[in-house]
């Protein structure tokens, strides 16, 4: 929609209106509010997928590297905002949305929002957020008591006090896992004797006066991307992020993560922490954590459990049993921004001793001065809002037998689509749920057949053939707008480990049903006869390897 456009004028006198409080219920402001409100909402109903238009032609809209000279009225500005972004926003809300981990928010969340953008603290210091920094204080408290379950004479001598931390609230998982891998690093490479310890002296002088070669980190090889980035950042190097095989169900092998310590030790490189996960982003599985927790205790590794998307489970009596072990954690990585369904940059990392993050202690003249309350002082993050509002408001408006119930109802529905799956003679479950993630994909019976009876060679062939039509089908569902799942490459032990595409769905929105469930294996079916050619050069192999 093009409109003429007015400009305003850049005049101190209108700058100064814009930084104060709108007069009334019939200012322009208020009425931009509410037809926001009504639009948004109106979007975020009925948009199944943002209208067509091309990334390209969207770009178009995004072209002008020019800073405006002229002001534009705050009424047309919102009205291009609806036009060129909301427009062709992707609705990550909707109910057939399921390929992603951040799903939909409560609707109470957008006006209690308004309170943390007005307020605008930052928990970089207390003189700058006051109470908001005791709220956080205590959303710690309460994530570090799901966890570890510690009595309460432990919240009330640890939660508030200035010397100490539980944790640290933060944009998301990735700077949570750096978090806990730099206390675990620093605290390997302490102050001994003459050496002031790595955070003071740095990683080259900390091996020397060590002894090591290299260090090392090690995880599954279905550990999230971000535990590379920590690596690197943190001087290890990708190549000290060391992968460990994974036994059935892409859960971490013990026998190979001992045998891969020992190896380690073997050339002089100290592995200096173990990572379970707990919910693993492609599908969903959690490690034995019991077993890494006592690999770690021998061997004097710190035990970091990433659970920044199945942590959520342990809100749910029910369920909680499938993260056993997680209260053994040096370190746990939770994002509230996935299954407690608050709004993207709400991560944390919670420590079970309170002394922990001493190791990344920093001090300034002029803030984070020492015995001072600021959390600054443990966060690598400075300046930071006050998300962890909406998580305490989320706490007492759903409650933790609230949170039970979002948590039930999604493993609930990821069973009962796996059993709709595995009844389907056209579909393959290639990952059981444990939660509420799982993957499939689109392999009819006979061509199933013709796969098992294949030889190496042909398996390799029409595997890849099958891949194509996966990705086919996943992207032509996702251009087409009514629903979404998105999709990963595993190594299925059935499969003889070969690069298996899948489709990945994670069930997380209450609003899903199971009519959905069945129509998205409906449109799956009716994408696949879109492309003929590639089933035909499937149904000829298969038939060739049948008739041999
Ligand atoms: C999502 C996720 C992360 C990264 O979290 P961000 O919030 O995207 O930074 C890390 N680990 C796991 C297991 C995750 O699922």
């Amino acid at each position: 929609m093009v409109s003429e456009q007015r400009t305003a004028d850049a005049n101190f006198e209108s700058l100064l209106r814009i930084f104060t409080v709108p007069e009334g219920p019939d200012s322009t402001l208020t009425q931009i509010e509410e037809e926001l409100s009504r639009n948004l909402n109106k979007f975020l109903r009925d948009h199944i997928v943002a209208e067509e238009k091309s990334l390209k032609d969207i770009e178009r809209d995004f072209s002008n590297a020019h800073i405006p000279e002229q002001p534009e009225f705050v009424s047309d500005h919102t009205q291009h905002l609806l036009d060129t972004l909301v427009s062709h926003s992707v609705h990550t809300a909707s109910p057939s949305f399921i390929g992603h981990m951040t799903s939909a928010l409560p609707y109470f969340l957008m006006p209690l929002s308004k309170i943390m953008i007005a307020l605008n603290q930052n928990l970089v210091k207390i003189e700058t957020s006051k109470a908001f920094t005791p709220l956080e204080r205590q959303v710690l408290g309460m994530l570090h008591r799901l966890i570890y379950s510690r009595d309460d004479n432990f919240y009330s001598s640890w939660m508030h006090s200035a010397e100490h931390s539980l944790g640290a609230f933060c944009s998301g998982g990735t700077i949570a896992n750096i978090t806990a891998l730099w206390v675990a690093r620093n605290k390997a490479l302490k102050a001994q004797g003459s050496f002031k310890g790595v955070e003071k002296e740095g990683l080259f002088k900390a091996m020397k006066h060590y002894g090591y070669e290299g260090l090392a980190v090690l995880v599954s090889e279905r550990g999230h991307y971000s535990l590379k980035k920590a690596a690197d950042v943190l001087g290890i190097g990708q190549e000290g992020l060391v992968s460990v095989k994974t036994a059935d169900n892409n859960r971490i092998c013990p026998q190979d993560l001992q045998e891969k310590i020992a190896q380690l030790k073997q050339q002089n490189i100290k592995p200096f922490a173990v990572i379970g996960v707990a919910g693993t982003t492609e599908t969903g599985n959690v490690d034995p954590l019991r077993e890494i927790a006592k690999i770690c205790h021998d061997e004097g590794c710190h035990f970091h459990v990433d659970a920044a998307w199945g942590g959520a489970t342990l809100m749910s009596n029910n369920h909680r049993h499938l993260l056993n072990g997680i209260e053994l954690a040096d370190s746990v990585t939770i994002d509230a921004h996935k299954q407690l369904y608050i709004p993207m940059g709400a991560g944390m990392v919670l420590f079970k001793d309170p002394d922990a993050m001493k190791s990344i202690e920093h001090h300034a003249q002029y803030i984070l001065r020492k015995g001072s309350k600021d959390l600054g002082s443990h966060t690598l993050e400075g300046s930071r809002s006050g998300m962890a509002m909406l998580v305490y408001a989320s706490m007492h408006i759903i409650s933790r037998a609230g949170y039970e119930l979002l948590i039930d109802q999604s493993i609930a529905k990821a069973r009962y689509f796996a059993d709709l799956i595995k009844a389907q003679p056209d579909f393959e479950l290639v990952s059981e749920p444990e939660l509420c993630l799982l993957t499939y994909r689109y392999l009819p019976a006979h061509i199933k057949q013709a796969l098992d009876k294949a030889d190496t060679k042909q398996k390799l062939t029409l595997n890849e053939l099958l891949n194509e039509l996966t990705k086919f089908v996943q992207k032509t569902q996702r251009e087409t707008g009514k629903s979404f799942v998105s999709r990963t490459q595993l190594n299925p032990k059935c499969w003889d480990q070969l690069n298996t595409i899948v489709f990945r769905v994670v069930l997380a929105n209450p609003l899903t049903t199971h009519e959905i469930l069945h129509s998205v294996l409906e449109e799956q079916r009716k994408i696949v006869l879109q492309a003929p050619n590639l089933m035909r050069q499937i149904e000829q192999m298969a038939q060739n390897i049948l008739n041999a």
